[in-house]
């Protein structure tokens, strides 16, 4: 989340160095053609000085490669210069926007009266702007005046259209991730205090109960504990902040000693697990980070089974000519997955069952995690399920 929000400083601090270079070269152009552009735009005048040529081309050069859109209107609210990318913003479909009112381009209020009141010498930003085609955009609207000095209004306005969606995207994304934070927290904190005020207002002298509040209270601090160590983890892995070392990893030996490390929960859930991979099988990977990968689908594996089920990790080779990659499955014959919950199941705290992922002490962001590991080897995990059969997570790792 750090690194998101250091990205939108970054962002604002680019936009506003380079709006202010922006309106410094069209302050420059206007001041050296301001008679011919305030009557109408015209194509390259041949005629005039290398100098003059020199800036009319590195302001067409800009304009043209500008993700920003920029708008110019005269006196009367016409538009006399326009750019490609505001060209697409209004009507991709008109021929030219130069010469057009800029009524006749958008019946938006809020972009109308900042035009307006730059006119008025008024500079306007932080308008916010929304298209609501098939493909949603926002922009944040910044309007200057030009030209019109001695208190007499502006010759013109200069309007620069900041696309901030994939911002306004990451902003949604972060109040969503805080509250879902906020929400998974919230219910094992509410339980610690209740039964600590519980054993506070006399029920520490019932032995048998203070041990079993006292119980309760230990899982829902494991389980804040766990998320705490999960958010940490995914945040640190989406920034890029963790070691990445891939290598030779002997997979035989790394199933075998993760299925050891669960040979005891798995016989608690009467569930059978079973490394399937042939002795001397490796694949590239950073070790740890495999481990940790397979430590949490084993974990829903395991988790996720009937009484009497199996778990079964094996591997399908790939090919290093053709480019096919090696698989680490994980399979269960557990109650399986609809359908419809297949396309979000790696978002952070998406769960098919919500109650029965938190009465096992889920944290829903075992799946993220996996999948942003996978990503960080170059791979991807994949799942496929059969309702009443069970469920296969698939490990896709390149080869070296
Ligand atoms: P959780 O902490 O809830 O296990 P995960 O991100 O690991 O969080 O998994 C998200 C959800 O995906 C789980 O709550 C469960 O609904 C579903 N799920 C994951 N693995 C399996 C599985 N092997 N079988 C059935 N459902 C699974």
């Amino acid at each position: 989340m750090l690194s998101e929000s250091s990205t939108q400083i970054l962002l604002v601090v680019v936009s506003v160095a380079f709006l202010a270079l922006l309106i410094l070269t069209v302050i420059s152009f206007f001041r050296r053609r301001r008679r011919e552009i305030f009557t109408a735009p015209q194509s390259q005048d041949l005629s005039q000085s290398p100098e003059s040529f020199a800036v009319s081309s590195l302001f067409e050069a800009t304009m043209g490669s500008m993700r920003e859109g920029l708008l110019v209107v005269n006196k009367d609210m016409r538009v006399i210069a326009s750019n490609p990318a505001a060209h697409k913003l209004f009507n991709p479909s008109m021929s030219k926007l130069n010469s057009q009112r800029l009524t006749e381009l958008t019946r938006n209020p809020a972009i109308y009266s900042a035009f307006l009141d730059a006119l008025k010498g008024v500079e306007r930003s932080g308008v916010k702007v929304q298209t609501h085609g098939p493909e949603r955009q926002v922009f944040d609207l910044r309007v200057v005046p030009i030209g019109g000095r001695n208190g007499d209004g502006a010759e013109g306005a200069l309007g620069v259209f900041f696309d901030i969606t994939r911002m306004e995207r990451l902003e949604m994304v972060r109040q969503e991730f805080l509250s879902n934070v906020s929400h998974e927290l919230r219910t094992p904190l509410t339980a610690i205090i209740a039964f600590v005020e519980t054993l506070e207002t006399g029920a520490l002298e019932d032995v048998e109960s203070s041990k079993r509040f006292l119980s309760i209270i230990r899982r829902n601090a494991s389980r804040m504990h766990g998320l705490i160590d999960d958010i940490l983890e995914l945040t640190a892995i989406e920034g890029g902040n963790v070691t990445f070392r891939a290598g030779t990893v002997d997979l035989h030996a790394l199933v075998n000693d993760v299925c050891a490390a669960f040979a005891a929960k798995a016989a608690a859930h009467d569930v059978a697990l079973v490394g399937n991979v042939q002795p001397e099988v490796t694949v590239y990977a950073d070790g740890r980070r495999l481990e940790q990968m397979l430590t949490n689908l084993i974990d829903n594996g395991i988790k996720f089974s009937k009484e009497g089920g199996t778990v079964t990790i094996s591997y399908k080779p790939g090919s290093a000519a053709t480019g096919e990659r090696d698989q680490i499955l994980v399979e269960d014959n557990g109650d399986g997955i609809p359908a419809q919950h297949l396309e979000r199941l790696f978002e952070r705290f998406y769960r098919v069952d919500r109650a029965r992922s938190r009465d096992m002490g889920g944290t829903g962001l075992g799946l993220a995690i996996v999948k942003h590991l996978a990503l960080l080897h170059g791979g991807e995990v994949t799942v496929s399920s059969e309702l009443g059969k069970g469920t296969i997570f698939t490990i896709h790792l390149p080869k070296a």
